[in-house]
């Protein structure tokens, strides 16, 4: 018995654990609609008493017509009785009024608390660090907060209104019932205890069977992705993977199914034996009602108040109950949007950031000693590495796959910070430059550039969207690209909406959208280009033709190309041939052939494989 009670409270203090997001969650509510949420509480205090009155009219207008026929149906007396009857009708209207209005005002309440909840949530997805999306624990949390916590926070409102309502109306209900036997009112309240309890309890069992399987819930989501999204959709055919991955789908689901089913019939067996227990309770109450009414202890009127009261009452805590565990519930969940908010980017500016207005590049961009590896990975993708780039230079980078080359574009725009070693912009450490001030001095052509499904004019205005470029400078970036025949060939010209997402779409190709991004990357008047792969779609005659442009365009900006073509290196003032995380090499074209080493074996193992053509131009 003793060690049943300890478990008992145990649970209990387990629960209760979890209720400190409650606060934090009204502070939310209130911060988002203050009038709103005013005239809401107001509008549900009247909603709590209204039900008491209505009860209370009852009693009156039941005495009122007994009264009246004892009185052999005298005017006044009769009077008396439709006057509270009007009464009656009067407080049913207000009911009515009050819960239309309060259901608008919880609508609009609604609406702005979910705005306000995804813009925190995009806000935080939007400025996480890179490294973030290596782990998948951010992945759960990001779901979390995406599946929970829009719709929670609202859910919370919804039940604290009905808690304060019917809370109302029970405490009111339970002052009328106590001048007519105070344990009819206690008994009230105990029969609902276990019920109570149970809720509780299976609330908290469902959160953590939830936090649980997020993993595998991400799971099923994914092969969903897999089986509907348009990426996947040619694989999926040629290689008839549909089959495979509906049947994972379905296991998976199966498996997840099983587990709440099983948690669910816990639950109903649970929630039998308390009602089973309140039945018990009310059973002898209404035993003891009715041995007062045969004693005519009780009056008609009475009779009927104690009935419409108890009978309300057993309703109202059945509301309040299951209330209670929605509230417990939603407070729980509404956790996982705190826990995804409280993350916290580890690239920041520094307290020490002396916010040096670096906003241009006078001498060189110099990495010195810089050792990266991965967050999760134990391989350095930069070991110890040195290089200068100096200003006004067009640089390339080469190697193979793997060799480092886009980490240490990636380290260059501090998405990540290294773990030895220092980045340099004029001798300025790039951690001393406020990030957003650093990122404005570069652009970038990224390896996979995103598809914007937005027109041709947006997709390159995306360069520099905080100066709204003006028509010229949008017309004059394509041209630079290359993509002035993409454009030419679209119906709209550069009011044409790329990709297939929306209505009047149209895709372009792998290379076609690439020159896209170039434009886009050109556009932002940035001291440093950085292109990462620019050429790999372009075919070599457009390359050729791409690259005379390309070294105008550079004329007073510093150029890092990251390259597998030589034909595109070549051009470059300066070649660095990047192996394992290292430089091992590093010269002019023409240096680098006579030097006879890594560059030049490379580069006549590509011209053996080149089309004449590109053969001719080299
Ligand atoms: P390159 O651009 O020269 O092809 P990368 O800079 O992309 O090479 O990669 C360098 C090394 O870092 C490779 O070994 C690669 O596997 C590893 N790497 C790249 N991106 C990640 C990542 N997000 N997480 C872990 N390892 C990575």
């Amino acid at each position: 018995m003793l060690q049943s009670l300890h478990i008992l409270t145990a649970k209990l203090r387990k629960a209760l654990a979890q209720l400190p997001n409650l606060p934090r969650a009204l502070g939310l509510v209130w911060g988002v609609a203050r009038g709103w949420t005013i005239a809401w509480i107001a509008l549900l205090i009247v909603q709590g008493l209204l039900p008491v009155g209505l009860v209370y009219l009852t009693k009156l207008v039941v005495d009122g017509i007994l009264a009246a026929v004892r009185n052999g149906g005298d005017w006044p007396t009769v009077r008396g009785v439709l006057i509270k009857a009007a009464l009656l009708g009067a407080v049913m209207l207000l009911i009515e009024v009050a819960r239309s209005a309060a259901s608008l005002i919880r609508t609009i309440q609604a609406e702005l608390l979910e705005e306000h909840i995804r813009g925190l949530i995009h806000e935080k997805s939007a400025s996480a660090d890179l490294a973030f999306y290596e782990f998948p624990d951010y992945f759960d949390h990001l779901h979390r907060a995406r599946a929970e916590a829009s719709y929670r926070p609202v859910a919370l409102l919804e039940n604290l209104g009905s808690l304060l309502q019917n809370g109302i109306t029970l405490v009111a209900m339970g002052a009328v019932l106590i001048p007519l036997g105070p344990w009819l009112a206690l008994a009230l309240m105990v029969s609902t205890l276990p019920a109570l309890f149970v809720v509780i309890f299976y609330s908290l069992a469902e959160y953590q069977w939830h936090q649980r399987t997020t993993a595998d819930e991400r799971l099923v989501w994914y092969f969903d992705w897999v089986l509907t999204a348009a990426e996947a959709a040619a694989e999926l055919r040629l290689f008839g993977l549909g089959k495979y991955f509906q049947e994972a789908h379905r296991k998976l689901r199966a498996r997840l199914r099983g587990e709440r089913i099983n948690l669910l019939v816990r639950q109903s067996k649970a929630e039998l034996a308390a009602s089973l227990a309140a039945l018990l309770i009310t059973g002898a109450a209404m035993a003891w009602m009715i041995w007062q009414a045969l004693h005519a202890k009780v009056s008609l009127g009475e009779l009927a108040l104690i009935y419409a009261a108890f009978n309300q009452g057993q309703g109202l805590m059945r509301t309040l109950l299951s209330t209670v565990a929605q509230l417990y519930a939603n407070s729980l969940f509404i956790g996982n949007l705190f826990d995804f908010l409280a993350l916290e980017p580890i690239v920041v500016d520094q307290p020490t950031t002396r916010g040096r207005n670096v906003n241009s590049l006078q001498s060189e961009i110099s990495f010195r000693g810089v050792t990266f590896n991965y967050p999760g990975s134990e391989v350095n993708a930069l070991a110890d590495f040195d290089l200068s780039v100096r200003a006004g230079d067009i640089v390339a980078l080469v190697g193979p796959n793997g060799a480092g080359k886009s980490t240490l574009v990636k380290l260059l725009c501090r998405f990540y910070d290294p773990q030895r070693g220092a980045i340099t912009l004029d001798g300025v450490d790039i951690k001393e430059i406020p990030a957003s001030q650093l990122r404005s001095l570069i652009t970038v052509l990224f390896q996979q550039p995103v598809h914007y499904n937005s027109t041709v004019n947006e997709n390159v205005a995306y360069g520099a969207i905080n100066q709204s470029p003006p028509q010229e400078a949008i017309v004059a970036a394509v041209k630079a690209a290359g993509a002035e025949d993409i454009v030419s060939r679209l119906s709209a010209g550069y009011e044409s909406l790329l990709g297939k997402r929306f209505v009047g779409g149209t895709e372009l190709s792998v290379g076609e959208w690439q020159r896209i991004a170039l434009a886009r990357a050109f556009l932002r008047q940035a001291p440093i280009i950085i292109l990462d792969e620019p050429t790999s779609a372009l075919d070599p005659w457009a390359e050729v033709d791409w690259l005379l442009r390309f070294r105008e365009l550079a004329i007073g900006r510093t150029a890092i190309i990251i390259t597998h073509r030589f034909t595109t290196a070549m051009h470059a003032d300066v070649i660095h041939v990047m192996e394992y995380g290292r430089i091992v090499e590093s010269g002019s074209h023409l240096e680098l052939l006579e030097r006879d080493g890594r560059y030049a074996d490379s580069w006549t193992q590509q011209m053996r494989t080149q089309p004449k053509s590109a053969l001719r131009e080299a």
